[in-house]
């Protein structure tokens, strides 16, 4: 049976990446493999649109995330964190480990956080040294509006703004440096089309500042040792080289597409997944959805584990269970990374099938032709459809 991944992370590896990576090794400190470190730096500039560094850590995108905070803070320095999801929750769980001093906002799952809240805090607590926000909260589907939240931060405050954009780089537009983000994280196996194994930290001038000053302790995910080595187009400790291999193929891939039009695509691609499942009587679990992953409740009536069995055993799909509270009540569909329009059809048919094999009563290809009409309007550029 042919296996189709449509999981928010890791995500599908197209052919030639992997082929690229399956090539014999060779040492990360010869000139060779600078060459390719060198082309991958400038390459994730494109990708964050900065002209600050951006380190490849090895490590999957929590260790990115830590090395930011150890990196930048040290004990007691307060942290405000936003908490919506899963994700949002590490930033707190991480500033609680490290720093022991976070404030955290948290707003009801699947909705989007709004600046007034996060302004008032602000206000309230001029002491806060950091921001933690989450672009694309991956467990709810939900993007937030970056922009606001970081003109909302340096309006009322100096403190430094760090972004979880594991799930949100190359799905939603992004300016690193326009909109003034200091630390922006991703991961190599979202968005990037690439196995697990690495973390890309974008750094802006005002972290490197903090990052400079920081006495606190810290070894592997060094922000500074990263830096330090990044001028040289080298890295402190041994890399994933395969994986450094790899990137620099995904990103190729990336300048080769154009950023602008990898956002628009993932816009797309969202769209018709929330049109085909909501004409298969699902309803969307976020009031503000990402273009990374589709959270759906599954329908009244519908059983998680049988359903998710037809969908994985019977016809080789898998997607994202719910997570904690909403475990067996929703599901979530990615979009994010390697996937086009006829993925968007087999997923959606993939569905239609496992809710037809338990027993779902519903039109058969009512959701596949949802999903066809919205890809095929897009691109007629909104010419009426024949039925
Ligand atoms: C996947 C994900 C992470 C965690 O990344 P790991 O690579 O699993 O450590 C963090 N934040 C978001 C939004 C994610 O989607």
């Amino acid at each position: 049976m042919k296996k189709r991944l449509f999981t928010p992370g890791p995500t599908p590896v197209p052919e030639q990446i992997m082929l690229r990576m399956a090539e014999p090794i060779i040492h990360h400190r010869n000139p060779e493999f600078m060459e390719i470190l060198e082309r991958v730096h400038e390459n994730l500039q494109y990708l964050f649109r900065t002209s600050e560094p951006v380190v490849v850590l090895s490590a999957s995108g929590t260790g990115g995330m830590e090395a930011a905070i150890t990196s930048c803070f040290g004990k007691d320095d307060k942290l405000l964190s936003i908490n919506g999801g899963k994700f949002g929750e590490r930033w707190s769980r991480l500033g609680e480990t490290f720093t022991g001093n976070v404030l955290e906002i948290t707003i009801p799952w699947g909705t989007a956080p709004d600046s007034d809240e996060l302004a008032r805090l602000l206000k309230q607590h001029p002491d806060i040294k950091g921001v933690c926000l989450t672009h694309s909260e991956t467990s709810t589907g939900t993007a937030s509006d970056i922009q606001t939240l970081c003109q909302t931060v340096r309006s009322n405050s100096d403190a430094l703004i760090l972004v979880d954009g594991i799930t949100a780089i190359g799905a939603h537009e992004f300016h690193f440096d326009e909109w003034g983000v200091d630390i922006c994280i991703t991961g190599s196996q979202k968005g990037l089309m690439m196995p697990p194994g690495l973390a890309l930290v974008a750094i802006s001038r005002r972290a490197q500042d903090a990052i400079e000053k920081n006495t606190a302790p810290q070894f592997y995910l060094s922000l500074k040792k990263a830096l330090a080595s990044h001028k040289g187009n080298d890295t402190p400790f041994t890399p994933a080289v395969s994986l450094v291999i790899g990137l620099d193929n995904a990103l190729s891939m990336i300048r080769e597409e154009g950023i602008e039009q990898i956002w628009d695509r993932h816009a797309r691609l969202a769209a018709a997944c929330r049109t085909g499942c909501e004409a298969l009587g699902m309803r969307l679990f976020s009031s503000s959805p990402s273009n990374a992953v589709t959270s759906v409740w599954l329908p009244e009536g519908e059983e998680w584990e049988a359903f998710n069995t037809a969908l994985k055993t019977d016809n080789g799909i898998t997607v994202a269970a719910g997570q904690d509270e909403f475990k067996g009540r929703i599901f979530r569909i990615s979009h994010l990374g390697y996937y086009d329009e006829l993925d968007m059809l087999t997923v959606i048919g993939g569905i239609e099938r496992a809710l037809y094999q338990t027993g779902y009563e519903f039109t058969v290809g009512t959701g596949v032709t949802a999903v066809q009409k919205t890809l095929l309007q897009e691109e007629m550029k909104g010419a009426a459809l024949q039925d």
